[in-house]
């Protein structure tokens, strides 16, 4: 759905996306992560074709955007940071104002509304003024204006920024429902946001992409093993005699009624759930943990490249 390939863009002499590549799949939520200035807008105002690039190409459904940026536009709904919402319309006016510049035709315009109505939730404050609504209600709109032509790609800059926590979630909650019927790349420097929404992520700093992955994948390779907490109901020292001489375990530890069993791989679990039941231990509960997005995030914009 979306292919960049050697994306440059740079403001005077300052890089501020360098040389980056990724693609995003039919049907994929995928975030775009990274702290403040670290490129995401530049790209998405790119990838929408509200700024030019200085090299590279960006392929959006099957078209080039700087050889066919119409044909891309009616293809691509777009939240900016700031959406430009025309605060003393109604959210009705509003909507069928942005429904017309989108060129959407007028036998389909009511049934896209209600479309877009539907799915943002918006039947309550339908006649209101933009400029009487909660900012939650606002970015509803936003996100709204954004698919009212019912585009397959949706590109959402900082969706939940400025939303309170209750906001954040009924917002996170609308964007995995529109999922069933558009491609969704969001940009966030929240890093709550990929793990709640997306199921891939691409980090992006200094206008550079560091790395690309499933959030779990990329937790993993940062500890480069596995670890995992069993609660034991009985002898904890003698099951961890019989955990601790096993190969495929790298690190064993005991806390009160809690093993900390550090792990070669994620498969080997069972092998040391099995030797737990054979000596005879009580198991209340098998945990995996691994670092979290925060760990992996902190760590690769401070220190290495794990693309
Ligand atoms: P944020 O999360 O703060 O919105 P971002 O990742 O979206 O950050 P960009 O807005 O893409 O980052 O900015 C990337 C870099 O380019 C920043 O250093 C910014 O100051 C710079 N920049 C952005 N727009 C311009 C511009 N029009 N002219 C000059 N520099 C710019």
């Amino acid at each position: 759905m979306i292919k960049v390939k050697d994306l440059t863009r740079k403001y005077g002499d300052f890089v501020a996306v360098d040389n980056i590549s990724f693609e995003v799949n039919e049907g994929e939520i995928v975030g775009f992560l990274g702290p403040n200035g670290a490129g995401k807008t530049t790209t998405l105002r790119v990838l929408t074709g509200f700024s030019p690039a200085n090299s590279g190409n960006v392929e959006i459904a099957g078209y080039d955007i700087f050889e066919n940026p119409i044909e891309v536009k009616k293809r691509i709904g777009y939240l900016p940071e700031f959406p430009p919402l025309y605060t003393d319309f109604s959210v009705k006016d509003y909507l069928s104002f942005v429904a017309d510049i989108k060129g959407v035709e007028s036998r389909k315009k009511k049934e896209y509304t209600e479309y877009a109505v539907e799915k943002c939730g918006l039947e309550n404050v339908y006649k209101k003024t933009i400029m009487n609504l909660s900012k939650g209600y606002r970015q509803r709109v936003g996100i709204a204006q954004s698919l009212i032509h019912k585009p397959d790609i949706l590109l959402l800059d900082e969706p939940t920024s400025g939303l309170d926590p209750i906001q954040i979630i009924e917002v996170r909650n609308l964007i995995k429902e529109l999922r069933k019927e558009h491609t969704i790349m969001l940009s966030t420097h929240i890093l709550p946001e990929v793990s709640a929404t997306c199921s891939r992520v691409i980090i992006i700093n200094n206008g550079k992409i560091i790395a690309k992955d499933t959030p779990e994948n990329l937790s993993d390779k940062l500890t480069g093993a596995v670890m995992v907490k069993i609660k034991i109901a009985n002898d904890i020292e003698k099951a961890k005699i019989a955990v601790s001489e096993m190969d495929v375990v790298k690190k064993i530890e005991s806390n009160e009624d809690m093993l900390e069993v550090e792990l070669k791989n994620k498969e080997d679990i069972s092998k040391v759930i099995k030797n737990l039941v054979e000596a005879k231990a009580d198991i209340l509960s098998v945990v995996p943990s691994s670092a979290s997005l925060e760990q992996v995030f902190h760590h690769l914009i401070t220190r290495e490249e794990i693309v």
